[in-house]
């Protein structure tokens, strides 16, 4: 058992609230509320004053070892970001937000009327957000504005699950399916989605679908025919040539075929993924991702002969054992393709020392970051879509880039929640949004393959309540 950091809240403040900050500092480490300072271990006191101050400390085996208090606007997450701070060391690179959506406070400021150069200063200011990552949230705002101006107001994203990969990447996340062990649902897991997909189109007449997105798991991992059949299927149910977007994740590049890009060219679709990750192919033996680095090459030149032009790359910093100067080898590999699109996520840190995050490690991401930012520039891409890891050390921001053009519209909406997403699958998310309102309804599909095959109908009645 690992250490823990312990609690102790005094007057009203939110559990969650001290949590959330205090993971900025502690990811690695388990927490476990108390009544009173223990003498061992790392024990957070956090109190509120009948005046609204909130004065953290930090106790090292019933010790005190650092105290800050705090008033004004955010003072729980003011009083714990300082004490932690003066403890570790570390600056976070966020400050004080905590959220997976800096870009929708930016967004807002500029609504409200704040030009750029205030909302920059506000963020750093009031956020204690540093400023790099206050010019890339409002470099990427401004690209989300111009997007938005060509989407119809009452227009809809739609999402469609494929939950089957052919192996499982050891960092994935996802409700994802390897084909060999379950490639025999692949059958009866397409006629549940058909009948999901129906009932959509159904619910969609009358609204204009912006966006269609087929997502997973792996898409193109579904054989030619059963490929062909879901495409029919999305075909029959909405408006395809009208869509302003039609993705594919055609991620791992050994699932990429002559025969799967000339189905995808004849229905329409016009983005695909082809998802390298790196360029070095020990590390994608390392992952368990199952292609090398030539195949992705020659899946992005079948994909470019087929005329496709929007095309993005994945990218992940962090992977196991890979150096700067791996990171670099890849970037300058990919910039030499003349990318119109790629997407840089982060792996979450697991490693950490006993007590405090690990700093190198985190300082390693953040120049692998920093080494991304001026490679895209170079490049000629700018960043248009832009979300933080949710609980991973350091809470750092994954971020799309792209040529202007080639912005990837169903990720703004998805991840800005600016148009409601209706979706079917597995573990899909349809989310209903009323701007006016400034509400959102989630409807959750089952996670489970098996479950989600069985009780489609109930996922399809679901929505039928909301939607009438
Ligand atoms: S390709 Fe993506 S969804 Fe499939 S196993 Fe890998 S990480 Fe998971």
């Amino acid at each position: 058992m690992g250490d823990l950091v312990k609690f102790v809240i005094i007057g009203g403040i939110s559990e969650y609230d001290v949590q959330v900050m205090a993971q900025v500092f502690f990811h690695h480490l388990p927490f476990e509320m108390v009544e009173e300072v223990p003498n061992h271990g790392l024990c957070l006191h956090v109190e509120i004053c009948g005046t609204g101050e909130v004065t953290a400390t930090l106790f090292d085996s019933g010790s005190m070892i650092a105290q800050n208090t705090a008033t004004g606007a955010k003072p729980v997450a003011l009083a714990i970001y300082r004490v932690l701070a003066e403890f570790t060391g570390y600056r976070p690179p966020w400050g004080l937000l905590t959220g997976i959506r800096p870009v929708k406070l930016i967004s807002a400021m500029n609504s409200s009327g704040l030009g750029r150069k205030e909302a920059v200063s506000a963020m750093i200011s009031r956020y204690l957000v540093d400023e790099t990552r206050a010019e890339l949230c409002a470099d990427v705002a401004a690209v989300q504005a111009r997007i938005m101006q060509a989407s119809p107001q009452n227009s809809v994203s739609i999402y469609i699950s494929v939950p089957f990969c052919p192996t499982i990447c050891h960092y994935c996340s996802f409700s994802a399916y390897p084909v060999s062990k379950f490639g025999n649902r692949m059958e009866a897991y397409l006629a549940a989605l058909l009948a999901e997909i129906a009932y959509l189109g159904e619910i969609c007449r009358g609204r204009p679908v912006e966006n269609i997105y087929i997502g997973g798991g792996t898409p193109t991992a579904l054989d030619v025919k059963n490929f062909r059949i879901l495409l029919e299927a999305i075909d029959r149910a909405f408006d395809t040539g009208k869509a302003l977007e039609y993705t594919v994740e055609a991620g791992r590049p050994d699932t990429v075929c002559a025969e799967k890009l000339a189905l995808m060219r004849d229905f329409g679709v016009g983005r695909i993924s082809i998802n390298p990750q790196t360029l070095k192919g020990e590390t994608l033996r390392k992952i368990g991702r199952g292609h090398t680095v030539s195949e992705f090459h020659e899946a992005y030149n079948l994909a470019k002969s087929f005329g496709f032009e929007h095309i993005n790359f994945d990218l992940i910093l962090g992977l196991p054992d890979e150096t700067l100067a791996d990171i670099e080898a890849t970037f300058s590999g990919i910039c030499a393709l003349n990318p119109n699109s790629v997407t840089i996520h982060n792996l979450a840190i697991k490693r950490a020392s006993k007590f405090h995050t690990d700093i190198p490690q985190l300082q390693k991401q953040t120049d692998m970051l920093a080494l991304s930012r001026e490679f895209m520039g170079c490049a000629g891409l700018v960043p248009y879509y832009l979300y933080r890891q949710k609980n991973s050390p350091g809470n750092f921001e994954n971020v799309g880039y792209s040529r202007p053009g080639f912005e990837g519209r169903y990720n703004i909406h998805m991840m800005e929640e600016t148009r409601s997403v209706l979706a079917a699958g597995c573990g899909a998310i349809t989310k209903l949004v009323d701007l006016e309102a400034n509400r959102i309804e989630r409807i959750v599909n089952l996670r489970d393959l098996d479950q989600y095959i069985q009780r489609v109908d109930e996922m399809i009645a679901r929505k039928g309540d909301i939607f009438g």
